[in-house]
């Protein structure tokens, strides 16, 4: 067993060693890696399903499958994403020719969540590889079986200066903190993504932090509630609502919010049963600590659907809270689990109250079928990204970038943007040899004129 600096020292000499640059040498092993998942398949879904209780149908669509795609998406375009891109050139540096080079950073540390254990933590591996780069991953502590498994995964496939899974909670985390690493990418929470610019800081470390937040979900009153309600139901308790893109909570026109309310608790009726403690469907909360977190967020508050909390079972109920103070724990922390508290407004002041109360979020949905009232909201508040009348599926376009503004993370990532995340742009220009144009050499009298006529002409 290496220590995390003599792994590190590892990794250094193999990117030194030149082999992660060479494109057909990085294709074999994402075609490797790609066949290792595949013949796991039921074992993520057993994974995951110990982890957490999550179903096989959410672990494909929400994990597995896109991890999938996002392969086949590299080893489709790899060969060209790497190719140096011609750039048209400036007359100011005539004659020449302008080029961008992707260039790996060099030695990656990428650090993944528990909430989608499998995807967070192999989507950005693969893109780290795509763009030549070394990677140590440190998986959640709290998804241990799935944490497992992308271990073994890891070091079937990669020899370990290339691609090593380093398991562990805090502590490891913290060491492989201290170390020099060329990029870190970062999944997580607000309070350590923290911990994670700081430590970047120190050695002037580049990261891409995709944090969380306050997502809200503004409604108005020109909506086909039963539709709404039904998309809404979907992207609440998807995961158990612990997805970092889930709207937190509801900002409804008044005059809808009774309509709206009721069908909320058909729909979810319909979705989970009259007992969702017994539906397969619906996921566990990852562990007591949060489970307790949620609990007392629904002291003191008016539960109008749901509420059940079970600690041992790790069971939450799809939840529906009525008004909640802005004050209150659960309006004050990012909710992360199946309750869903709706607010009202009459005017658009009311919303701008609201969601000026808290940092940039993540994302922001808005229901409505009144253009001025959609292009509005979205011009007037920053977010991450967000969608029209459904909520998650912004994440469903990897041309999309993906990522938060302000509080909720910088750098996105997705499709060819998670190549181009890891990758730097190494600009060169090629000056050709057949002429060299004397105006900028010195002695520069009665030059200035022309140089300055130049600069206007050809900027
Ligand atoms: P977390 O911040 O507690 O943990 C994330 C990772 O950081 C884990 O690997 C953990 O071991 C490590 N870590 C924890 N404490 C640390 C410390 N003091 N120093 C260094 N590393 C430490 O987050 P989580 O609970 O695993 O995930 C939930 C959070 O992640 C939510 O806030 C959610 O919104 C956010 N999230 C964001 C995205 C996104 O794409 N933007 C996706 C999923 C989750």
């Amino acid at each position: 067993m290496n220590t995390i600096p003599e792994l590190l020292s590892e990794q250094r000499a193999f990117f030194k060693s030149q082999k992660t640059k060479d494109v057909a040498y990085r294709i074999n092993l994402l075609k490797q890696l790609k066949s290792e998942i595949e013949a796991n398949e039921q074992a993520v879904y057993n994974a995951l399903k110990a982890d957490f209780n999550k179903s096989e149908f959410e672990t494909f669509i929400s994990e597995f499958g896109l991890v999938i795609s996002e392969i086949n998406l590299v080893l489709k375009n790899l060969k060209r994403w790497t190719k140096p891109k011609r750039i048209k050139s400036s007359m100011l540096t005539f004659p020449s020719k302008s080029y961008i080079y992707k260039e790996p950073f060099g030695n990656v540390l990428v650090i993944a969540p528990w909430n989608y254990p499998f995807l967070l933590a192999i989507e950005p591996v693969i893109m780290a590889i795509a763009a030549g780069n070394t990677v140590v991953l440190k998986p959640s502590e709290l998804t241990s079986n799935t944490s497992q498994l992308i271990t073994n995964i890891i070091e079937k496939v990669f020899p370990k200066s290339y691609v090593a899974s380093v398991q562990g909670g805090v502590d490891v985390a913290t060491e492989l903190l201290d170390q020099k690493w060329d990029y870190i990418f970062f999944t997580g929470s607000v309070p350590v993504g923290k911990i994670i610019a700081k430590a970047a800081a120190k050695h002037l470390t580049p990261v891409t932090l995709e944090l969380g937040g306050k997502s809200p979900c503004i409604i108005d009153d020109s909506v086909d509630v039963s539709l709404v309600a039904r998309r809404l139901t979907w992207g609440k308790f998807l995961n158990a609502g612990q997805t970092c893109i889930a709207p937190d909570y509801l900002i409804v026109k008044s005059n809808i919010k009774q309509k709206l309310i009721e069908a909320l608790k058909a729909e979810i009726t319909k979705r989970y049963g009259e007992n969702p403690e017994k539906s397969v469907d619906l996921p566990r909360i990852i562990n007591e600590k949060n489970t307790l977190r949620l609990a007392n967020m629904l002291k003191g508050v008016n539960v109008i659907f749901g509420g059940t909390i079970n600690e041992n079972s790790r069971y939450c109920a799809p939840t529906l809270v009525d008004e909640p103070d802005l004050t209150s724990d659960m309006m004050q922390d990012e909710i992360f689990g199946p309750i869903l508290p709706i607010l009202s407004y009459n005017t658009e002041k009311d919303i701008e109250t609201i969601i000026w109360n808290f940092e940039k979020p993540l994302a922001l949905y808005v229901f409505s079928n009144t253009k001025s009232f959609i292009k509005q909201i979205l011009n007037k508040y920053s977010f991450g990204g967000g969608a029209i009348n459904d909520p998650l599926i912004q994440f469903g376009n990897h041309k999309l970038p993906f990522g938060g503004v302000g509080a909720s993370g910088m750098g996105a990532y997705h499709g060819k943007l998670g190549f181009d995340a890891f990758s730097h742009n190494k600009s060169i220009i090629k000056r050709g040899n057949w002429t060299d144009p004397p105006i900028r050499y010195a002695p520069y009298k009665g030059k200035l004129k022309l140089i300055k006529k130049m600069f206007k002409w050809f900027s």
